[in-house]
């Protein structure tokens, strides 16, 4: 699990008031410019992400920090498997920090590196060989490193379907790890038949499937999944087809498989702000990702109408973590030059999973 343990900041950050907090980061920010590089992640909250150097989703975020080697101190206001990319990704000069160590994925702690193995072990001693591992950015170094070390290759969510396609012109099946609805998603988007593919279920002998089941599938699925999008339903496509036949719907595809195929369209989270942002004026839009990043593009864009697909709001509370009082409690800490909540990767699982990214990159 990438959940740490996180220091108690105290009252001097969890209490004070947040406009004192941000007037306190802003101060910071200044003072530390020259060395600071402050990435936000899209689903970051407000109050953090208006300090932001560079937003965007979690590799372009890393790429960014990797190619601005004069910036040593690198706070990753996201959630740990990204601020493990951007490790991975920068030179050992650069310190990447996570303002509250508490900020881990669900979805990324649902494939552990003992469970890919043993899961890994168990299908080649059932004879279910030519496999390549491929995982979904979202997971951790450990994760990504197994990958490298096995041949295959990270995806995201905007080039699932290519990096797929890649695997199953070098092998039999892919394994996919950890989100079954991405996989899903691209599977279908690629033409793969539904009974060429199966889940492999964690704690069930052969992932619940029979060996027979297994050498007929081309995509194994590892059944992980994000907890803000399982959220949206069938049901809420439903309901704004029935509101209002002028909204259009877009999903991201770590939704379910049915939400999916409901909506108008799907994409990656810079894939949802473009095709958004490029709509015509008066455009309506419910949108099927976390509510964060909804409510931006409904204050960036008032002369559209923008909601979310769901009544209810679904918000990355791990994200939610990385609140003023710890951002400003890292730079504090940096200006007395401490550093604090640094995260890292171990040199051999660096390198390995520098290999699976490398291979996404050149695909
Ligand atoms: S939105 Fe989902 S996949 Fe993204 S960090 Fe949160 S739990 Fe993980």
């Amino acid at each position: 699990m990438t959940t740490l343990t996180q220091t108690d900041i105290g009252p001097e950050y969890l209490d004070r008031e947040e406009e004192d907090l941000l007037a306190g980061i802003a101060a910071r920010k200044q003072e530390l410019a020259d060395r600071l590089l402050v990435l936000c992640h899209h689903y970051q909250q407000e109050a953090v992400y208006r300090f932001a150097d560079m937003t965007g989703d979690s590799l372009k975020l890393a790429r960014h920090a990797a190619a601005t080697r004069n910036r040593a101190w690198i706070v990753f206001c996201g959630v740990h498997f990204m601020a493990e990319a951007a490790d991975i990704l920068t030179t050992d000069d650069q310190i990447v920090m996570l303002p509250d160590l508490r900020a881990g994925c669900p979805m990324a702690d649902m494939a552990t590196s003992d469970e890919v193995g043993w899961a890994w072990q168990e299908l080649a001693a059932a004879g279910i060989d030519r496999l390549l591992p491929v995982t979904y950015v979202n997971s951790s170094a450990l994760i990504k490193a197994f990958v490298g070390e096995h041949g295959g290759s990270v995806c995201t969510s905007s080039n699932a379907e290519r990096v797929l396609t890649w695997g199953l012109e070098r092998s039999d099946r892919v394994f996919f790890f950890p989100d079954e609805h991405l996989g899903r998603n691209s599977a279908h988007a690629l033409g793969i038949a539904d009974e060429q593919v199966a889940v492999w279920q964690r704690g069930e002998v052969l992932g619940g499937n029979t060996a027979e089941q297994l050498r007929k599938t081309k995509v194994l699925l590892w059944d992980g999944y994000c907890t803000v999008h399982m959220q949206f339903t069938a049901g809420h496509v439903a309901h704004w087809r029935q509101t209002d036949p002028e909204v259009k719907i877009i999903v991201h595809p770590e939704c379910r498989h049915e939400v999916v195929r409901a909506a108008d369209f799907y994409g990656s989270t810079e894939g949802i702000i473009k095709r958004v942002t490029e709509s015509p004026a008066g455009s309506k839009w419910a949108i099927g990702t976390e509510i964060n990043l909804v409510n931006r593009l409904a204050l960036q864009h008032p002369n559209k109408e923008i909601h979310s697909l769901s009544p209810f709001q679904c918000l990355c509370s791990t994200m939610y973590r990385i609140k003023p009082g710890y951002l400003l409690w890292v730079l504090d800490n940096l200006a007395a030059g401490r550093i604090v909540n640094r995260i890292t990767v171990e040199p051999r699982t660096a390198q390995l999973a520098r290999i699976a990214l490398d291979r996404m990159l050149a695909i």
